[in-house]
């Protein structure tokens, strides 16, 4: 029985859900409740302790949001798994678990901006002391490390600018000095990298994206390994960023089909990046299984799959150009967020987020989330647009 579970796609269908538990209903029900009833003093004696082995209170968890977190938990190989109120929540949880006053924490230059924002406005203000590194860095992370060095953090590819990261020999150099690792998984999803079978001690994901798949929903999920699981469950529930019971459910359905979902838009995005490779217009296509692609190497040696969110460097553009380009696109919106069915795009200038890798100062880029439309619509909105930025330069 294990042999036939053990396989991905069928752990997706399979996992996290007890139909004989629950009237034969094939899907967890969602349970609205605050209130969780105690039959008899003795069980409500040893919910005060601590001592009683099931979900004592909502905040603590329901069927709904830990059939979610169970099934996370198996995808992720973890020893402890806890699902957020959203991916930031996320990030704070696995920040505040691993590290305390007078610590010093490394965070990738490439790091999703938000975190960056808490580590910049809370972190510090606890007394953590906050260094950026230039993501590419890969082994020669251990000159960074100080005395008081807790955490290496990591995201691979970073956010907007995908730099691929040397992930092997920085976490061996942080096994090395006993500092912890925490990595941000949301890009490649539990299917693509499995942060846990290599080491990292923690994996975090903004499950709003790829996990729910349908922009409906915000929530969060850390995995970590045994050593840490205890210190994840203590800091998760003082911290209490507890999803609703809808969107445990909605994003449990989402994950039932990620796999599907996954495969289909990787193959799209990997076409676009080709076809966008050949476009006059861009100077460089930032998607890593591209064989020309910055870090291609690595994320082959790295990555089992290559999902649909990319970015490309444009030739000079004004920002009125730019605009002529967004401002009418058909398909693909803008908006934050991605992973969802639909398109999106995304101009930004690298060089005014970054304080340690140096873009030209007033580059765009486009990060191009791609969905699940027809391929060629894709292309042609995408060729409109070009046009337009070019009519005004
Ligand atoms: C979106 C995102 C987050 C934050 O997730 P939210 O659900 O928006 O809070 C964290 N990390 C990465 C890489 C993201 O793209």
């Amino acid at each position: 029985m294990a042999g036939i579970l053990a396989k991905t796609a069928t752990k997706l269908v399979h996992h996290g859900r007890e139909p004989e538990r629950h009237g034969g209903v094939v899907n967890v029900p969602v349970y609205h409740t605050s209130t969780i009833l105690f039959p008899d003093y003795a069980d409500c004696e040893k919910a005060f302790l601590g001592t009683l082995d099931r979900t004592i209170y909502a905040r603590y968890g329901t069927e709904t949001r830990d059939a979610l977190a169970e099934m996370l938990r198996e995808m992720e190989g973890a020893a402890a798994t806890v699902v957020t109120s959203s991916g930031l929540s996320a990030v704070v949880v696995a920040l505040m678990t691993a590290l305390k006053a007078g610590d010093h924490a490394l965070i990738p230059d490439s790091v999703y901006g938000s975190a960056r924002q808490f580590c910049d406005d809370e972190l510090k203000r606890f007394g953590v002391e906050i260094e950026y590194y230039d993501p590419l860095i890969g082994g020669e992370i251990a000159a960074r490390f100080k005395p008081n060095t807790r955490v290496l953090y990591l995201e691979s590819p970073g956010s907007l600018t995908f730099e691929i990261q040397d992930l092997e020999p920085m976490i061996a150099a942080a096994k090395a000095r006993n500092i912890t690792t925490l990595m941000d998984n949301t890009w490649a999803t539990p299917l693509y990298y499995q942060p846990l079978a290599h080491g990292i001690d923690f994996s975090i994901h903004s499950a709003t994206k790829y996990i729910a798949g349908h922009s409906d929903l915000m929530m969060g999920v850390v995995s970590c390994n045994a050593a840490h699981a205890k210190a994840l469950k203590r800091t998760y529930h003082h911290l209490a960023p507890c999803p609703g019971p809808d969107d445990c459910y909605l994003a449990q359905r989402g994950l039932r089909t990620l796999a599907v979902r996954l495969e289909h838009q990787a193959r799209q995005a990997k076409a676009l990046a080709e076809w966008l490779a050949a476009r006059p217009e861009v100077v460089e296509v930032r998607h890593p299984a591209l064989p020309d692609a910055p870090g291609h190497a690595l994320w082959k040696r790295t990555f089992s799959g290559a999902s649909g969110l990319f970015a490309v460097a444009l030739k000079p553009y004004s920002k009125a150009a730019i605009s002529a380009m967004v401002d009418s696109m058909q398909l693909f919106k803008m908006g934050f967020s991605w992973g969802g069915y639909e398109s999106l795009i995304l101009p930004f200038q690298p060089a005014k987020v970054r304080t340690v890798s140096q873009f030209p100062a007033d580059q765009f880029f486009l990060r191009l989330s791609i969905g699940l439309e027809d391929l060629d619509d894709l292309k042609a909105d995408l060729e409109q647009g070009f046009t337009r930025a070019n009519a005004v330069r």
